[in-house]
């Protein structure tokens, strides 16, 4: 555990807010609330030594120096990266300093509430079979429950003066709550930005970390709907790399993917934040590009050529070749974005025929 140190309370507590908030990990963002809890647990239990030391509870006293220590050493293994024996060593405490306290100063001091707790920790831990989740679960409902029968109108073995026994109840009950409130923050972000991933990943190319063809079509259609209404105007610019079969079997494939890798980084640095660049298939790629005019297009497509021409590659010290054909349409008003995606397949194997290495504007639309 990086970064997660207790000696520096301000750093800590700032490190432990960045962790909780912006985590994507989730060992990361859930050994940061465990590592904070553990901390606040033992300042917290060192306070209840003072404080049944002060009316002469031995046990209770005795019972909070060992939960000091507990949480002390679950610390210090977190920090160490042993957190399965910290968390069954908080698990172990929470359990036992519970029916200690329910036994010893009763059940209106409310120790017991903790207990809860281990049920929402024990489904999202990293227990594998969920038949082990479920059944700790309700081993630890069925603990609670037969603790309240048994003990909720039991006499303590000390009676503790009313303020003080309303005080802890309440302390406790709070604590609960807002660790429960923790928890379920900790849960919400990482389902969020598991989501997150996951969506970006739908729209993204593995090989080029390009967006997809499903996602450039996407917003290919909505630009389209923008343009319809009277708004921006958009240019399309189909590419794709010249003789690629050919550095593929004289390369490897390896190589040819180094190349694609190689076009994809040339497009992107070729366009604006505001454009889109996809991989429309194997060795083609697709550039949206919105408020650009005619002149501008054929400016940038030219300006991306040049540069993968220029691609310095180089295979078993044989400087492998780079080039491109890129067609260019503008959609036009009334017409789908399939056809002037087809006005622009069309320049671009017009460009194929012409020699390659060039970019053709498409005709205009019939
Ligand atoms: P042209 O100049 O006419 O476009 O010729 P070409 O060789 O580029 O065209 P062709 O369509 O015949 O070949 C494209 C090749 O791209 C065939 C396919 O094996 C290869 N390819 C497609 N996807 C990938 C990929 O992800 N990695 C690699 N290395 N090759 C790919
Ligand atoms: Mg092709
Ligand atoms: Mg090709």
């Amino acid at each position: 555990m990086s970064g997660l140190s207790p000696r520096d309370p301000v750093k800590y507590v700032r490190d432990l807010v960045n962790t909780l908030l912006a985590g994507t990990n989730t060992t990361g963002v859930f050994l940061g609330l465990l590592s904070a809890v553990t901390v606040i647990a033992a300042v917290a239990h060192l306070a209840f030594i003072f404080l049944f030391d002060s009316v002469g509870v031995a046990w209770m006293a005795r019972g909070n120096v060992a939960s000091v220590l507990v949480y002390t050493l679950s610390a210090m293994l977190i920090q160490n990266g042993r957190h399965f024996i910290a968390m069954g060593l908080i698990v172990g405490e929470i359990l036992l300093h519970g029916i200690l306290s329910v036994v010893v100063i009763g059940w209106e001091s409310g120790f017991h509430y903790y207990i809860i707790l281990i049920i929402p920790v024990a489904i999202l831990s990293n227990m594998h079979a969920t038949w082990q989740k479920v059944s700790a679960a309700i081993a630890v409902g069925l603990l609670y429950m037969g603790l309240d029968f048994v003990f909720r109108d039991a006499r303590p073995l000390e009676d503790l003066p009313h303020t003080m026994l309303s005080g802890l109840h309440y302390f406790n009950q709070a604590s609960t709550l807002i660790i429960l409130g923790l928890l379920a923050t900790v849960y919400y972000r990482l389902v969020a930005s598991a989501e997150a991933r996951l969506r970006l990943q739908a729209c993204t190319d593995p090989l080029t970390q390009l967006r997809n063809r499903r996602f450039a079509m996407e917003v290919a259609q909505h630009e389209a709907a923008v343009y319809e209404r009277g708004g921006r105007p958009l240019a399309l610019v189909l590419g794709d790399v010249d003789h690629f079969k050919r550095i593929n079997d004289v390369h490897g494939h390896e190589t040819g993917d180094t190349a694609l890798k190689a076009v994809a980084q040339a497009l992107r640095d070729g366009v604006r934040e505001v454009d889109h660049v996809a991989r429309w298939g194997g060795e083609e790629f697709l550039m949206l590009l919105p408020s650009t005019e005619q002149d501008e297009a054929l400016r940038v497509s030219e300006r991306i050529r040049d540069a993968i021409s220029k691609i310095d590659l180089v295979h078993n010290h044989q400087l492998v070749p780079i080039s491109i054909t890129l067609g260019v349409s503008l959609l036009s008003p009334g017409e789908t974005v399939e056809q002037a995606l087809a006005r622009a397949d069309k320049a671009l194997y017009q460009g194929k025929q012409a020699g390659r290495n060039r970019v053709v504007l498409a005709g205009q639309a019939a």
